[in-house]
């Protein structure tokens, strides 16, 4: 049976169109992307159903609010899904892959954050590759944690840092390795991934957070 992820669109470059003033989210038009990407068809890759939000978002624009818009959705659809793909801008992506690492508690899926640094409207866009891998490793393999998956690592999410803002490897962990490396084969330092837990998962509310 076909494998089946929840993507949650939240804005960022990877979805973005080109206008008159530059690249900008536009509704709809990740999913006219996606639908024209041949490798989502081949027999290898799960099933999926997106969820664009509404307003897409510059990632410099998010809230706690939205970090809880994010974890109520994972929350909601948990039990209908194998793993849950998280698109989002670069800037304050690592911000949201800790927010959520500590707001979904006893989490026993995988939930993989990715975006691009290139439209995925480009010839040269990262977010095709990275899309597909977060697709598969939110499938295929069991790992229960909030990842940030960039470049070629799979990272933990709560100690992920972009560290540049050019480069397509653009994120780093430097205090902790790398959860898992894609080259040729895709390969996880399962000595590393946290222990399945032992609780019920649930989504903690953040009640407080004036900034
Ligand atoms: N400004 C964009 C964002 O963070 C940059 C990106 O997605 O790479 O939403």
């Amino acid at each position: 049976m076909k494998k089946k992820v929840y993507i949650i669109y939240t804005g960022g470059t990877i979805g973005m169109k080109p206008t008159e003033n530059g690249y900008a989210p536009a509704k709809g038009f990740l999913r006219e992307q996606m639908e024209a990407m041949p490798e989502l068809k081949h027999d290898d890759m799960p099933e999926y159903f997106i969820h664009e939000y509404d307003p897409l978002l510059d990632s410099a624009n998010m809230t706690p609010d939205n970090w809880m818009e994010i974890a109520m959705d994972i929350y909601n659809n948990y039990y209908e899904y194998d793993g849950f793909v998280v698109l989002h801008g670069t800037d304050t992506m690592a911000y949201t892959a800790s927010a959520l690492a500590f707001m979904l508690e006893g989490l026993a899926k995988p939930v993989v954050i990715t975006g691009s640094q290139i439209p995925l409207y480009e010839i040269r866009s990262d977010g095709r590759v990275n899309l597909i891998t977060a697709m598969q490793i939110a499938a295929n393999y069991k790992i229960p944690e909030v990842c940030l998956y960039f470049g070629d690592k799979l990272l933990r999410g709560c100690r992920s840092v972009k560290f540049s803002a050019d480069r397509l490897h653009a994120f780093t962990s430097p205090n902790f390795p790398p959860l898992g490396t894609v080259g040729i084969d895709i390969k996880i330092n399962w000595d590393l991934v946290l222990p399945f837990p032992n609780r019920d998962f649930k989504a903690q509310r953040l009640r407080q957070h004036n900034i």
